[in-house]
């Protein structure tokens, strides 16, 4: 098993950030966010100019390459009896977040055998979503940070017995 590391941060630079230089301002042909500003930000109502390049964002490239760089399980009794709720807080956490930094990105969703299996396209988002859950449901929530690879796997369990808040 992965190290647990006591701060919740990311700690690791992101490779898909290092790898490309954009000119300004550049918008992604496939989500239509902007890069400007040194940042990559959701304008809806950006009017590109003339001389706008085109080229894939962070979080496109990412979702395309299957690079995830969260992981967020949820397991336990709860889950099953609360799965449509628990599914819109996190399709709105989503969409939350995309709008504060669009890179922030769930990349799936998948129902397994306890539960279920997110991939986002950054650590913030999975920690975003795993102090959501903790906070909307309580229950247990645990982070674990790989030391070599910018992953972070958050773990959130809740048991319908047990829990009494
Ligand atoms: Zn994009």
């Amino acid at each position: 098993m992965l190290p647990t590391r006591k701060s919740p941060r990311p700690h690791l630079d992101d490779p898909y950030l290092k790898k490309l230089r954009y000119t300004e301002p550049t918008v992604c042909p496939k989500c239509g966010i902007v890069y400007i500003d040194k940042r990559w930000q959701y304008r809806p109502r950006f009017s590109p100019p003339a001389d706008t390049k085109y080229r894939k964002c962070p979080a496109c490239r990412k979702i395309e390459d299957h690079y995830a760089m969260g992981l967020v399980f949820l397991s336990g009794d709860f889950i099953p009896e609360h799965e449509e709720e628990i599914t819109h807080l996190i399709q709105n956490q989503g969409r939350q977040s995309f709008r504060r930094n669009p890179l922030d990105r769930l990349m799936s969703m998948v129902k397994v055998k306890d539960g279920y299996r997110i991939e986002t396209t950054t650590e913030h988002l999975a920690l975003t979503l795993g102090r959501a859950l903790y906070h909307a449901y309580g229950g247990e929530l645990e982070y674990r940070f790989s030391e070599d690879q910018k992953v972070v796997r958050v773990y959130w369990h809740r048991d319908q017995a047990k829990e009494r808040r």
